[in-house]
C-alpha cells in the first residue's frame, strides 16, 4: 500500500529535495510550508503534492493540519521535521524574540509535529520519524545559542523517542547536516561562505539531493533496525563519536 509523508518545511530548500525524492521513491507526500506562498505553489504545480500553510511552531495549527491532511490523505506514515530558521546574534546582544523564534520553530515544532501523529503510528504499529538537526547542534556554533540549543535538542528529543516507541515498530532518527547549499546559506556574506568552504573536507558545499537521500533510506522498510541514530551528513566537517 502507498505510504503517506509529511514533510515540514517541505515546499523549500532540502525540504523541497526531500518532498521530490519521497514522491519519486513512490510514497504520497505531503509538504507543509511556513508562509512563502509562491514557493508552496511551485512545489505543489512542479512535483504534483498536496501543500498546507502550518505554522508548526503553534500547536494548535499543527494538530489542524494533521487532522485535515489525515482526513484527505489517511494516516501518515512517514513524519519529517525539517522546517527551521535562523535568527543568528552574540548572546550577549540576542534578543528574546530571538531565542523564542528558533527555539519554537526548531523545536517546539518537533513536538508539536510529532505527537498528534504518534498515536496513529502506535495504533498500526508502523512509522518513520526523521527529524533534521544540524551540525551546528553538535558541536556549538559562535552566534547561534539559540539554533544550536534547539537542535541539539532535537537530538536529545530523537534519542529519547526512540526508547519510548522501538516495540511499537516506530524509528526516529535524526540527520545532522553540514552547510548545504540553500537559501539559508546563500544568506551568508561571501568571505563567510568561502571560510566555511575551506573547513569542509571534501571541499564543497552539500546539496539538498545528498539530505534527501539520507531521509530516503531512513524511511525505508528495510531501516526498520536503525533508531535513535544521528545520521552526520557534513562533508567531514565535524566527525563526532
Ligand atoms: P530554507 O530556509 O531553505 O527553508 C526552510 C523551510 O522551512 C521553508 O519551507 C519554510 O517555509 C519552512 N519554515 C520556516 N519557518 C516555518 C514555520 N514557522 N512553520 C512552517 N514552516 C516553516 O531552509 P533549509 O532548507 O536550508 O533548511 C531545512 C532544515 O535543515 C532546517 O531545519 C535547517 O535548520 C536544517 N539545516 C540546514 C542546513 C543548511 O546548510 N541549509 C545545515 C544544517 C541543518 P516558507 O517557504 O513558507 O518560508
Amino acid at each position: 500500500m502507498t505510504k503517506t509523508a509529511i514533510v515540514t518545511g517541505g515546499t523549500r530548500g532540502i525540504g523541497y529535495a526531500i518532498t521530490a525524492r519521497l514522491k519519486t521513491d513512490g510514497l504520497n507526500v505531503v509538504a507543509l510550508y511556513g508562509g512563502n506562498d509562491e514557493a508552496a505553489a511551485a512545489c505543489a504545480d512542479k512535483l504534483g503534492v498536496d501543500v498546507f500553510k502550518c505554522d508548526v511552531s503553534d500547536p494548535d495549527a499543527c494538530a489542524a493540519t494533521i487532522d485535515e491532511v489525515q482526513k484527505k490523505h489517511g494516516a501518515v506514515d512517514v513524519l519529517v521535521n525539517n522546517a527551521g530558521i535562523t535568527r543568528d546574534s552574540a548572546l550577549h546582544k540576542m534578543s528574546r524574540e530571538q531565542w523564542r523564534e528558533v527555539i519554537s520553530t526548531n523545536l517546539d515544532s518537533v513536538f508539536n509535529m510529532t505527537q498528534p501523529i504518534l498515536a496513529g503510528m502506535r495504533d498500526r504499529g508502523f512509522g518513520r520519524i526523521i527529524n533534521i538537526s544540524s551540525i551546528n547542534g553538535q558541536k556549538g556554533q559562535f552566534g547561534q545559542t539559540n539554533y544550536s540549543a534547539a537542535k541539539a535538542g532535537v537530538i536529545g528529543f530523537t534519542r529519547a523517542l526512540a526508547q519510548e516507541t522501538a516495540r511499537k515498530g516506530i524509528t526516529v532518527n535524526a540527520i545532522a547536516p553540514g552547510y548545504i547549499e540553500t537559501d539559508m546559506v546563500a544568506a551568508m556574506k561571501p568571505e563567510a561562505r568561502e571560510a566555511v568552504i575551506a573547513q569542509i573536507p571534501v571541499g564543497r558545499l552539500g546539496q539538498a539531493e545528498e539530505i534527501a537521500h539520507a531521509v530516503a533510506f531512513l524511511a525505508d522498510d528495510l531501516a526498520g533496525f536503525i533508531t535513535g541514530a544521528v545520521l552526520t551528513a557534513n562533508g567531514g566537517q565535524y566527525i563526532a563519536a
